[in-house]
């Protein structure tokens, strides 16, 4: 039985492999150009490679690109597409164009263990890590939909689940990405989000991998994050913000911080003057994100006035801060409302 996912191994595997089954190593350079380059994944249509080779292929390995199930347009220009996995489990990843620049959000897991408050995926529960052929499987689908000549120029690691909890197979995933003869993608174009899993900062740090860093942030006190976001019970801001110290960022790079705004909860102007004083020592930028409503959640966005208010206190002291209207919300595209319905469609307005 077919066991091994291509897309899951680096070229220098394809090439190991392609020894095992007999073939010359180059065999595997030329495999990962049709699976990663030109997004061909039929063995079939693969008419460089011997028909022995392919044949061995075939019975040892697959190519674990997800099947399209739907694809979900919103208003705004972003599509959410609903994936489905080869044991049936859906994933979401929400496309999303702005200018030249076309975004892809990936998922990491399949619902997610963490249980923001305010977070609609952290409803489902953590059901299971995705492999790295999974996570890269994304991409993979998504472009296959694409006209030819459109690219994915962004990826943000900000779907279902939180990236360093499935530490291994997001760093795989992240090699297939950036590795020159796999994805080619620059590191600078690709984001990872954390909730701030201090320890999987820690050895983020020490991969060299150069990519972006996003942490959520969501509150100023330990005692509004631990209400927001459980994980800070183990990890509060002192000790997260001394990691983010000491990550070590690229020269001209600056650590992302989001924070989704909550009427009456996290938005006050003392805040962010926390939030000023929390960030000093770090070369930092603020995401704002005006919450999305979704129901039963018990949170509000805040007026417009209290969110522009809050940004310009940040400007003031000489942080960037940029608000972040979701896009995708007429979807359930947004931040924190990625979730799969068993029944059918849900529709977050
Ligand atoms: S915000 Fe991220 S880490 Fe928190 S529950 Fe949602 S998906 Fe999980």
């Amino acid at each position: 039985m077919a066991d091994v996912d291509l897309l899951s191994l680096l070229p220098e595997e394809l090439e190991t492999l392609a020894r095992r089954l007999g073939a010359d190593g180059y065999r595997g350079r030329q495999l990962a150009t049709w699976l990663f380059k030109k997004g061909v994944y039929d063995f079939e249509a693969m008419s460089n490679l011997p028909k022995d080779f392919r044949a061995r292929l075939a019975e040892e390995a697959f190519v674990g690109v997800p099947d399209v199930e739907r694809v979900v347009p919103s208003r705004d220009g972003s599509q959410k597409f609903v994936l489905r996995l080869a044991d049936g489990a859906r994933i979401h990843a929400v496309l999303m164009p702005d200018r030249d620049r076309l975004t892809l959000c990936l998922s990491v897991q399949v619902g997610c263990g963490f249980a923001c408050a305010f977070c609609f995926t952290g409803t489902m529960g953590l059901i299971r890590n995705l492999t790295a052929g999974e996570i890269v499987g994304q991409p993979a689908a998504v472009r296959q939909t694409l006209p030819p000549e459109t690219r994915i120029t962004h990826l943000v690691f900000m779907g279902m689940g939180e990236p360093l909890a499935n530490y291994e197979a997001v760093v795989k995933a992240l090699r297939l990405l950036t590795h020159p003869g796999a994805f080619g993608y620059s590191p600078r174009r690709i984001t990872v989000s954390t909730v701030g899993l201090v320890s999987g900062m820690q050895k983020l740090a020490k991969e060299s991998l150069k990519v972006n860093l996003a942490v959520s942030l969501h509150a100023t006190t330990d005692a509004v994050r631990e209400r927001l976001m459980p994980v800070n019970k183990s990890w509060p801001l002192e000790d997260l913000l001394a990691a983010c110290r000491r990550f070590p960022l690229p020269v001209r790079r600056r650590m992302t911080f989001e924070y989704v705004l909550l009427d009456d909860v996290n938005d006050s102007p003392e805040d962010a003057i926390r939030l000023t004083r929390l960030l000093k020592g770090v070369r930092a930028k603020v995401n704002l994100i005006p919450f999305n409503a979704w129901e039963g959640s018990g949170f509000r966005r805040p007026p417009l006035q209290r969110i522009l208010a809050f940004q310009a206190i940040l400007q003031e002291h000489g942080i960037t801060a940029t608000v972040r209207w979701s896009k995708g919300e007429d979807i359930g595209a947004a931040c924190g409302q990625l979730k799969e319905s068993s029944s059918k469609e849900r529709v977050l307005a």
